[in-house]
């Protein structure tokens, strides 16, 4: 049989290293600020720059943090935990070590859940462990020499690493969304991948659909978005098969994302295995992970998205659909939980974030913990609708992006400064029909022989004559009456 004859079906696989750095105020093994930004070479006391003599003391915060991620996502958590030194020489490392959790990770195994096509998935991890992040070198600041920033050295980083189950571009992002949303839902990383606070790296490999073995894998770096992840995995996943289909063979490499070109290259071949002489930090003590500590971690952990859906469905009787939308954010969670304590119309709640809100949020760019217009602000609006003081459709137009420019205003002045107070006042309402139906006789004739859709047409003339103040019930229920009796 000639090759020609044969296609063979791939099936691709992936594994994740994700680094994250946890949002503590200082660094892993000093008192150094780790706040992303500072002027470059700032935040850099003789721990971090790795002067001899110096001792790291440990961040009990950013054990916490790795102990948080762990229970969310049901690892085992490891009592006795030591930190290792890995060497290797590079600018960015003054120290010429790195101390890491590589060899004894304080968590292990767990999973992700993600949606795979119409079914759920449990994306395995293999471990979660705690190290310091290196330096940072900058190529492009002159012509002449590199410049190196030492801020970012010694800030704790998380490494979560999957087990090759992932089945597709797809799935890494489902899996890289879920995980930065769950990292933020936590308040341990800000998940930001621009600004390198959370970085992937993808390993790949392929094989014939349905074969048991792994193919050969290589390891794809400096992907800055989860959409390049995808990218990058579609593209190694092409590459690979063309490889094979022409008689070839995959390479195990570390490849390098160039995202303008859409395309993978190699930076260096993986046969040499690195040797990082990992021995245990003698400056470092062993740290032990007590049933105390798990217990206080454990009470201080904050709603998973999951259990969030479940509390607005079950308890606010929200529709599925909103409480996925409301809890896809863990801002807009945040403002959707602050409103529920001031208004207990949860499902008008819904509505206005999912709608005026959020499309002000959508035009401005903006985050929803940077509406400017305060939870017990917009709950005052809501009540104003409950009142019928004012429709919702004028709350929403008209004084929403009012209160936005000026959150602090009254909404009450605004709308009766715009003259748009709902009128539910009986008399002047039942004028404002009477004076439709007077002028329509025609209309009026076709609809009681039948025409019932006319109904929309009396309900906009009399909106139109009242300017928008009739409140629309009690309109409806007066059209109703009235027509009857005709
Ligand atoms: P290495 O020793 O090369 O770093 P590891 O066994 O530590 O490899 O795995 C690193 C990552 O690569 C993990 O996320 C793992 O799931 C993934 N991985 C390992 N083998 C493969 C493979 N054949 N194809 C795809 N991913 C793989
Ligand atoms: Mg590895």
């Amino acid at each position: 049989m000639s090759r020609e004859d044969h296609i063979t079906i791939y099936e691709t696989v992936v594994g994740l290293e994700v680094h994250a750095q946890l949002s503590t105020q200082t660094k892993l093994f000093c008192g150094d600020s780790a706040a992303f930004g500072a002027e470059p070479n700032t935040e850099v006391s003789p721990i971090s720059i790795g002067l001899p003599g110096t001792l790291p003391v440990l961040n009990r915060k950013a054990i916490e943090y790795a102990i948080r991620i762990g229970l969310a996502c049901e690892c085992a958590i490891e009592p006795v935990n030591y930190f290792a030194r890995k060497h290797y020489f590079y600018p960015d490392l003054p120290k010429g070590y790195q101390i890491s959790q590589h060899t004894t990770p304080i968590c292990k195994g767990g999973f992700v859940r993600i949606q795979a096509g119409s079914t759920q998935k449990k994306v395995r991890l293999n471990r979660i462990h705690l190290e310091e992040d290196a330096g940072k070198n900058i190529h492009d600041n002159d012509t002449d020499y590199s410049s190196i920033d030492l801020n970012r050295a010694g800030v704790p980083l998380i490494e979560i690493v999957t087990e090759p189950e992932i089945s597709s571009g797809a799935e890494a992002v489902q899996f890289l969304t879920e995980l930065r949303r769950i990292l933020r839902y936590l308040e341990i990383c800000d998940g930001n991948m621009e600004e390198g606070s959370m970085r992937c790296d993808a390993n790949v490999s392929i094989r014939p659909l349905g074969d048991k073995t792994l193919g050969t894998k290589v390891e794809v770096k400096n992907l800055n978005s989860i959409r390049n992840v995808r990218r990058a995995i579609e593209f190694e996943a092409q590459r690979m098969a063309a490889l094979l289909d022409a008689g070839g063979a995959v390479v195990q490499q570390t490849r390098s994302f160039d995202a303008g070109a859409g395309i993978t290259f190699p930076l260096r071949d993986k046969e040499e295995a690195n040797d990082y002489r990992y021995f245990p930090d003698p400056d470092l003590p062993q740290f032990y992970v007590t049933e105390s500590l798990l217990e206080k971690v454990r009470n201080d952990l904050p709603p998973l998205p999951e259990q969030l859906v479940e509390k607005l469905t079950r308890e606010f009787h929200l529709p599925e659909y909103d409480a996925r939308v409301i809890c896809d954010d863990r801002e807009t969670a945040a403002y959707f939980m602050e409103l529920t304590k001031l208004t207990n119309n949860y499902k008008a709640a819904a509505n206005w974030l999912l709608g005026p809100v959020k499309s002000y949020t959508n035009e401005h760019s903006l985050g929803f913990s940077q509406v400017p217009l305060s939870p017990a602000g917009l709950a005052r609006l809501i009540d104003m609708v409950d009142e019928k003081t004012i429709s919702f459709s004028t709350a929403s137009k008209q004084i929403l992006p009012r209160l936005m420019d000026r959150p602090g205003a009254d909404p009450r002045e605004i709308a009766s400064a715009l003259n748009i107070l709902q009128n539910s006042d009986d008399h002047t309402v039942a004028a404002w029909v009477d004076e439709v139906l007077a002028r329509m006789p025609e209309k009026v004739s076709e609809y009681k022989k039948g025409k019932k859709g006319l109904m929309g047409l009396f309900i906009g003339e009399v909106k139109k004559i009242s300017k928008g103040k009739a409140d629309p019930k009690l309109t409806n229920k007066l059209l109703q009456e009235k027509l009857d009796k005709k």
